[in-house]
């Protein structure tokens, strides 16, 4: 089959994503702010950007999570370059909580003329409404949970919402909306496999062998050195992609009967090392290669 007619195959749940929107735009009225996660080792490929645009002027923050998972210093960068277009950003863990602390006094900066009203008026300060809103995977879950591990008391169904949903009133002064809004990634073929290979989508929406080519080829071009800690200081920044999977699986034992490598047993210890995190901190979209003024125009128009 040739490749064209293989990507021609993708579904791209056009069905979800319509409805998905739909349903986080009914309850955003009632946000005072809105936290989008994305994964720090791809932030852009995590973005979707029609959500910015329908955040208008509601406030924002970006929360970057998994950034245990994620290249320091160009996390640092991209952290910039959202501040720099005006969004309010923060970089989390969700699973061990580095920086969730954080999220409250981020939200108390970000809505200070809020409160200096209510204050003005003599109102008492209420509870912040908030809801988390990110692709599948990202963490959204996670960080509900940890937030959550405060709550006071779930404050049941909010008359207009489904039943289903609910409030969490949580003590740091938040009230959550007990729903992760999931949005669906726009898909493009290299964001297609930045998203395959953190998690995002399942393996079989694009090919295996072509996910681990464009991450093998990603890694000897920025990241060789976390290929060559992982595997005995083999692997060459001139080796086909055929002789690095020839190594690797060599050295894991990957083989058919007689020395034939098994490619597929390949693809995956390659894919299980990096979820695993065992290729070191890793970023996938980087800022210095992949950002122009469309990207800007999309988010920002
Ligand atoms: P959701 O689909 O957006 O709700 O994502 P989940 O909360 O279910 O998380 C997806 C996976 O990412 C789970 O295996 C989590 O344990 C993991 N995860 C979530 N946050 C972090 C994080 O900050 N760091 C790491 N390393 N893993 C995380």
């Amino acid at each position: 089959m040739n490749k064209n007619n293989r990507y021609q195959q993708i579904n791209w749940y056009p069905g979800h994503m319509f409805k998905s929107f739909k349903v986080i735009n009914n309850h955003l009225k009632l946000m005072d702010v809105v936290f989008v996660l994305v994964d720090a080792r791809i932030p852009k490929s995590s973005m979707n950007p029609d959500i910015l645009k329908i955040l208008n002027n509601k406030p924002t923050i970006i929360l970057f999570n998994k950034m245990d998972l994620a290249d320091p210093k160009n996390l640092n960068k991209w952290l910039k370059y959202y501040e720099e277009l005006g969004f309010t950003c923060l970089a989390i863990d969700a699973q061990k909580g580095t920086n969730v602390d954080l999220i409250k006094e981020t939200a108390d900066s970000l809505l200070k003329d809020k409160l200096a009203r209510m204050d003005a008026k003599g109102l008492k300060q209420r509870n912040f409404k908030t809801m988390v809103l990110g692709i599948p995977n990202v963490g959204k879950s996670t960080l509900i949970n940890r937030l959550s591990e405060q709550r006071s008391t779930k404050v049941g169904n909010t008359p207009g919402l489904t039943k289903s949903k609910q409030w969490v009133k949580l003590a740091n002064g938040f009230d959550l909306l007990d729903m992760p809004g999931v949005l669906w990634p726009k898909f493009e073929l290299d964001i297609g496999y930045n998203l395959a290979i953190t998690g995002a989508i399942k393996d079989n929406i694009l090919p295996l062998d072509d996910i681990v080519n464009h991450l093998i080829k990603f890694m000897k071009k920025h990241y060789l050195t976390n290929l060559n800690e992982r595997y005995n200081n083999e692997i060459t920044k001139d080796m086909e992609f055929v002789e690095v999977l020839d190594t690797i699986g060599r050295l894991r034992g990957a083989l058919l009967k007689g020395s034939e490598i098994d490619y597929d047993r390949v693809y995956q210890i390659i894919l299980t090392d990096l979820r695993n995190n065992y290729l070191g901190r890793v970023s996938f979209d980087l800022i210095w290669k992949n950002l122009n003024k469309t990207y800007k125009n999309k988010i920002l128009n």
